[in-house]
């Protein structure tokens, strides 16, 4: 058994947590998996990589259907940080998610080696040198003409099918009724979906809240640069606001707009009742 593996066999033996989200190889695929006492066998299997996925979106889902549940994860940085912004969302609640924090393994970086948080954890692993992509670097986009930035994105945003696997692998996308699916908002029948407003609504919504993971740029079919879109909206934010998502524990500026946040955790999906 590795040290993981025996500190979430413990957790779960000792009733710590009541289920644990990590991930387990499945014909030679780390899937993620939720661990639970009466499987505690399964420990053995457990894994932490190679892969990256919004862990903490099950553990939301989990906490709407039992809101006592406590809840054990692995969680690379962009998952703490997802979790950060799920309590001041309201949609966990402050310490319901214990987690065994892990390092992003050098597989898994390197397509990402443009991310803000390369400083390996625990220290002394591989640490990576930024990426050259120009369409992930906020500045060298900045520097582009504004005519040539806005028929750069009309042509990014072109390329949409409307497939929706931004949203649906977004951690922080938990709204139960969500607006790129309102007919006043998105017209249906063609695509792409309205440009430039569908992307722009998302973007609104992502201000002070995305945690710059990434997972929607690589979700994305048509690899069109969502994260840089966020991150724009993010960058406005600090300098605006002096605000940084998933650091703290306060709100974002924008939820000054609207109803106070006080809603009971909503699944995006429904989570059968059997
Ligand atoms: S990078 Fe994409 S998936 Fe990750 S939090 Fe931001 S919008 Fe959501
Ligand atoms: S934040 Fe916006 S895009 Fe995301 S689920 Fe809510 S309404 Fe939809
Ligand atoms: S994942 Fe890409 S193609 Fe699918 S809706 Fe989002 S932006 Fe459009």
């Amino acid at each position: 058994m590795t040290s993981i593996q025996q500190q979430v066999h413990t957790w779960l033996e000792e009733g710590r947590v009541d289920i644990f989200l990590a991930y387990r190889m499945v014909e030679g695929h780390p899937l993620p998996h939720a661990f639970t006492r009466e499987r505690i066998d399964e420990t053995d299997t457990l894994v932490t990589g190679p892969a990256r996925y919004s862990l903490e979106k099950f553990a939301t889902h989990i906490a709407s259907r039992y809101p006592d549940a406590k809840i054990g994860m692995v969680a690379r940085d962009c998952n703490q940080r997802a979790l950060n912004v799920l309590q001041v969302w309201n949609q966990l609640k402050p310490g319901q998610v214990d987690t065994v924090p892990v390092n992003c393994c050098p597989s898994l970086l390197k397509p990402h080696a443009d991310c803000s948080y390369l400083e390996p954890k625990p220290a002394g692993h591989v640490k990576l040198e930024r990426g050259q992509d120009p369409n992930q670097s906020l500045a060298q986009a900045d520097t582009l003409p504004r005519a040539e930035r806005f028929d750069r994105w009309m042509y990014e945003f072109s390329k949409c099918i409307k497939c929706y696997g931004c949203r649906n692998i977004c951690p922080v996308c938990f709204c139960k009724d969500c607006s790129l699916e309102h007919p006043d908002l998105i017209g249906t029948g063609h695509l792409p979906p309205d440009i430039p407003i569908f992307h722009l609504v998302r973007a609104v919504h992502m201000a002070g809240r995305c945690i710059d993971c990434g997972l929607c740029e690589d979700a994305c079919p048509a690899e069109i640069p969502l994260r840089l879109l966020y991150r724009k909206v993010n960058a406005i934010v600090k300098d605006l606001f002096g605000y940084e998502t998933g650091s703290g524990d306060t709100l974002p500026p924008f939820s000054i707009l609207g109803d106070k946040p006080t809603m009971s955790p909503q699944p995006l999906l429904a989570v059968s009742q059997e």
